[in-house]
């Protein structure tokens, strides 16, 4: 069964090997256990059909007495293409074969070829970056010996990858500001009008918009609330989230998860989500007090009091811990004074960016559970108010820890962090909530853990509409 599995193509250089080598059934036993390693593959394999027998080409009746002896070849790599993150292309990557000094990568249009040699690598990975979006493109590796005594492997199987459509929200970029967000939310809007709105909430001291973003059925009977970027320097948070976004719209149509369709699931649980509840204190975290439009306002950034540079901003431009300005709750604050950080402000509701994450909770008929994102710990943050619904908000908790591997902190009776929005949820809504604390760097995170975030949150939004779904 596995020699059928053999491309045309292989079958060709099989055979001009076995012309200019030997005997073919050597190399038919090759082939063989060059199939047997291959199960391990996940990307499709094309089995074309059995190629016609070939002629068989005239045997001399004695071999002649000058025959080199018959030389050993290296096993065909194993290859899998994914699609690059970054902007959808594919990528090959492949085993590394014992003996090879190279690879080349063959690609071709078409099944059938004509097959190109795109490229010799001594790596074992390949990205065809040059490839147009929407092409269905057929890869083959070979690994190249590079010893007199020793043959070429036979190619791998075909592995095939259609190139995808480039993505809107970037995550090359480092810094994730504002007009990032701005621009990113309005194309993703554009883009897919039925699965996103976008609501003004209002503007910032620094004249910045605050914005939700409704992702699914708009009418859905239960919501989950999502926020990021509550502190200036986790704006990582924003980028990850609004990629998040992303992938659920350009995937509606066709994912599941444990066998439900996206359209089901986000049809009955939709998301309101704040990608950006701090545009201001970010502005200052990224590129310092520079960034702030207004004069006076600038003026009083400078003068407010800061723990460490400017990009370790926490709070917004006026200076108030926004996650600290739910102070119904609080205890003795860290700062009694406007600062960087930890300061909760005057009274609850001071400043206009939470009194929009008010506004956007008030707007939903039916929150079942929240989720903010925060930096940093790889940890995650679960709490409840009374023992009535704690099994419901651990059972909560637990996913987002079984989802990312991060350890859980139960804060239900932590007075540190009493104050913040979490504590509003536990006290004003009692229902489940997490506070996932992404990064393992310092803040700001560093953007070289974008990605290991990105994967270890990406599946979120289906295991929280998953889990209140019917
Ligand atoms: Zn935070």
């Amino acid at each position: 069964m596995k020699m059928k599995k053999i491309t045309s193509m292989m079958l060709v250089f099989l055979m001009a090997a076995s012309l200019y080598m030997g005997p073919t059934d050597v190399y038919g036993q090759e082939t063989v256990s060059v199939a047997d390693v291959q199960t391990q593959t996940e990307a499709e394999v094309v089995q074309p059909e059995t190629p016609a027998e070939p002629d068989t080409p005239a045997v001399p009746e004695e071999p002649p007495v000058t025959e080199e002896p018959e030389k050993p070849a290296l096993k065909a790599p194993v290859a899998k293409t994914t699609l690059r993150l970054e902007d959808a292309k594919p990528k090959l990557t492949w085993n590394k074969v014992k003996g090879a000094s190279k690879y080349q990568v063959y690609v071709a249009e078409q099944k059938k070829g004509p097959y190109y040699r795109k490229w010799t690598t001594v790596k074992t990975n390949y990205s065809h970056t040059k490839a147009r979006a929407g092409q269905k493109y057929y890869y083959k590796v070979k690994a190249v010996s590079g010893k007199e005594t020793v043959n070429d492997s036979p190619m791998s199987k075909i592995v095939i990858r259609t190139c995808g459509q480039p993505y809107i929200v970037s995550i090359t970029d480092t810094k994730y500001t504002y007009n990032d967000f701005k621009t990113d939310m309005d194309r993703l809007v554009k883009k897919y009008p039925d699965l996103l709105k976008k609501r003004y909430l209002g503007k910032t001291v620094d004249d910045r918009g605050l914005y939700s973003m409704t992702f699914g059925n708009p009418k859905a009977k239960k919501q989950i609330f999502v926020t990021a970027g509550f502190h200036a320097r986790e704006y990582i948070n924003c980028q990850v989230t609004m990629r998040m976004i992303e992938y659920y719209c350009r995937n509606y149509q066709t994912e599941t998860y444990n066998g439900v369709s996206y359209e089901k699931l986000f049809n009955q649980v939709s998301f309101c989500i704040l990608p950006m509840v701090n545009p201001d204190g970010i502005a200052i975290s990224t590129y310092g007090p520079s960034a702030i439009k207004d004069k006076k306002l600038r003026a009083k950034v400078k003068k407010i009091d800061r723990n460490g540079s400017y990009t370790n901003w926490k709070a917004n431009a006026r200076g108030v811990d926004l996650n600290g300005n739910y102070i119904n709750y609080a205890g003795p604050p860290d700062k009694t004074t406007f600062a960087s950080e930890g300061y909760p402000g005057p009274k609850s509701y001071s400043e206009k960016e939470t009194k929009a994450v008010r506004k956007a909770m008030a707007g939903c008929s039916n929150i079942k559970a929240v989720i903010n994102y925060h930096s940093m710990g790889n940890c995650i943050y679960w709490g409840y108010h009374s023992k009535k619904y704690k099994a419901k908000a651990w059972a909560f908790a637990k996913l987002f820890r079984d989802m990312t591997g991060y350890y859980t902190i139960d804060e239900s009776y932590s007075p540190m962090a009493r104050g913040d929005f979490e504590h509003y949820i536990m006290h004003e809504y009692r229902i489940p909530y997490v506070c996932i604390e992404n990064g393992k760097s310092r803040t700001p995170v560093k953007h070289s853990e974008f990605k290991s975030i990105y994967n270890k949150n990406k599946l979120g939004f289906a295991k929280a509409a998953y889990h209140y779904y019917k």
